[in-house]
């Protein structure tokens, strides 16, 4: 007997006893067309996942591999570059200590109220001397502008002290002293270091923070963890001007609430492209700063700069 006779033997044995599910399949594979009974019985399978399964693209996109994701968080990086080729720090300052005080008022605010609040603040105590012996009424009324000012005056002359007793009323380059200074956190140590002593530093504000989740470079809501993990993508010598790149267009294109991506450069190597504004037209109108021909947040900004210098609190 040969196995295909063999087969309808007992297919044709099997019948009886079996449920009628079984008695279908063994008449299908009495049926003389060999391929089309699989062909149908596989349509009839797929159709039964999807409706059990949710709906998927077509094509879903594969997965970003890391290698992938990195060369395009570097072409950003790039890109940033020829877009701001003036990225700097938004903090008018013109020493450490200034910077570090500076740094420190401007929770909770914008940089621009800071700028406009420090000269009436850094001409009555220019060192960190003046600043601890300082009545902390008079310092109170001086910083209102800047919000929160009782903490905030607590912070600055306690860490003008700290300087003045610990530091020999220098500002100190080193991460770890930094942050044991009173209201002094690892981004505001970071700012400090890398902008005032040219020490590599990744500033994790939430511009930095929205930005780069946004871009799928890391999914970390943790300041320290989105931190670390930047660090890994690009060296060391990048990481300052990176942070004045990102933050820059967190501030004048990719808002929080409203991104104008229809006037966005990177849009195509932006993976939330479509979050925002895609109009050009619409786009354009909620551009900041110098990208929306507006003064910029500083009062003293650096040369290159081809905005307009923001003006003093008085005309604010
Ligand atoms: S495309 Fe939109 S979401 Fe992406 S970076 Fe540009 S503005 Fe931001």
């Amino acid at each position: 007997m040969t196995k295909t006779v063999a087969k309808k033997a007992a297919a044709k044995k099997a019948v009886p006893a079996k449920t009628a599910k079984a008695a279908k399949e063994a008449a299908a594979k009495k049926a003389p067309a060999k391929k089309a009974p699989a062909k149908a019985a596989k349509t009839a399978q797929t159709a039964k996942v999807a409706k059990t399964t949710p709906v998927r693209p077509a094509k879903p996109a594969k997965p970003e591999s890391h290698l992938s994701m990195v060369r395009r968080a570097r072409r950003i990086n790039r890109e940033l570059a020829d877009v701001y080729p003036y990225a700097h720090p938004e903090l008018d300052f013109r020493n450490p200590f200034e910077l570090l005080v500076a740094t420190v008022l401007s929770a909770q605010t914008t940089d621009l109220r800071v700028n406009q609040t420090t000269p009436a603040l850094f001409a009555a105590y220019p060192t960190p001397e003046d600043l601890a012996a300082a009545d902390p009424e008079a310092v109170e009324q001086l910083i209102r502008p800047t919000g929160f000012f009782r903490a905030k005056t607590k912070s600055i002359m306690g860490l003008a002290a700290a300087l003045r007793d610990d530091f020999g009323g220098n500002v100190p380059g080193r991460l770890e002293d930094l942050v044991k200074l009173p209201g002094v956190g690892r981004k505001t140590a970071n700012v400090v270091l890398g902008n005032a002593f040219g020490v590599p530093g990744i500033t994790v504000d939430t511009h930095f923070g929205r930005l780069v989740r946004r871009w799928k470079w890391t999914d970390e809501e943790d300041p320290v963890k989105v931190e670390a993990v930047v660090a890994e993508i690009f060296p060391k010598s990048e990481w300052t001007m990176l942070s004045h790149r990102v933050v820059f267009h967190g501030r004048r294109i990719c808002h929080a609430r409203k991104p104008a991506c229809g006037a966005c450069p990177i849009a195509p190597l932006c993976p939330a492209y479509g979050e925002g504004e895609t109009d050009p037209e619409k786009a354009r109108k909620l551009l900041k700063y110098e990208k929306g021909g507006f003064p910029g947040q500083r009062l003293s900004p650096p040369p290159d700069y081809p905005g307009l210098p923001a003006p003093p609190l008085a005309a604010g």
